[in-house]
């Protein structure tokens, strides 16, 4: 394996293979050892663990966990550096790259494949970890989320921005369709911050490590939860509309003096903004809403 975590070896390997960073893939690589194994510490890898990894890069995390874990499977979007992960992650016979767009990976089956059903959906949790690409940080989660996939546990790096909404509660500005998401289906916690100067090139802003465990159960309970998301997404979607005019302008269904019904069987003042409500109101509309369309 070589070692690709400062700049000159990031230098070094992209003039050898006549490539360079591309941003528009999110392409901020790791060059700091330290918070490399910081984040890998917060992963608690042992042999028995198989761990997902979304963008290798260079491969500066995934020849770390490689050390540690049983086995590791990378998926990289980018074709151009698969010769490059070829060559840095030479040697490490327990990691597989997988060239894909994670968005479209179904991690339970890709685990399942690789470990012959040992991991992945009915088998054991795998554990993921990335530092995402921030361009589709908020799809990507919402695909780890929304389709349930096996993992015991995400390790990963987002800007601090979006760390800080993930954490966010009701009423603040950082509160939206994204922070419900991921407080519905997962304890999340931000772990540590991350400076922008442990990054080649350097991004614009600061990041933080976000670990994310899924939780048995749902924080709230909802007979619907396609309803119940598509009920946040309509209330944070105005966010200067009253709660009462942001559902009417959703085109949800009911008009506005049934929302209004809708509101007060739930004890939900309409006068509020939508983003003031919580997850156990969220849910509550969401029964009164299901009500109202059963007739
Ligand atoms: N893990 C490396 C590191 O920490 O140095 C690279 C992280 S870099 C922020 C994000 C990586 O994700 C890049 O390698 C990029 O090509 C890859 N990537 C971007 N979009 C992707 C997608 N849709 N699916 C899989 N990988 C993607």
């Amino acid at each position: 394996m070589i070692q690709v975590a400062s700049p000159a070896a990031v230098r070094s390997i992209m003039r050898r293979h006549n490539i360079s960073c591309r941003k528009s893939l999110g392409q901020n690589f790791l060059v700091d050892l330290n918070i490399i194994k910081k984040i890998l510490d917060s992963a608690a890898l042992t042999s028995d663990d198989l761990v997902l990894e979304i963008g290798p890069g260079l491969g500066a995390l995934t020849a770390q966990a490689a050390q540690n874990a049983g086995r590791v499977l990378a998926v990289e979007v980018d074709h151009g550096l698969l010769p490059v992960l070829a060559e840095t992650l030479e040697g490490a016979g327990n990691v597989e790259v997988i060239e894909g767009d994670a968005l479209k990976t179904d991690f339970d089956r890709l685990a399942a494949e690789k470990s012959g059903g040992l991991f992945g959906s009915g088998g054991r949790k795998y554990k993921l970890i990335a530092n995402l690409p921030y361009y589709i940080t908020s799809p990507l989660l919402m695909h780890l989320l929304t389709n349930r996939f096996n993992f015991s546990t995400a390790i990963v790096m987002v800007q601090l921005e979006v760390a800080e909404r993930l954490a966010a509660g009701p009423g603040t500005k950082q509160y939206g369709a994204l922070s419900v998401a991921v407080q519905y289906f997962t304890e999340s916690k931000i772990l540590f911050k991350v400076p922008r100067t442990v990054f080649f090139p350097a991004p614009e802003v600061d990041s933080a490590v976000v670990r994310l465990s899924p939780r048995n159960l749902p924080a709230v309970f909802v007979r619907d939860e396609k309803a119940f998301f598509k009920l946040v997404r309509a209330a944070f979607g105005q966010r200067r509309k009253t709660l009462l005019n942001a559902l009417d302008g959703s085109g949800l269904g009911p008009d506005k003096a049934n929302w209004l019904k809708i509101l007060q069987r739930c004890g939900i003042d309409g006068s509020r903004r939508g983003e003031t409500l919580t997850l156990a109101e969220f849910a509550l509309l969401t029964g009164a809403y299901l009500d109202f369309c059963a007739g």
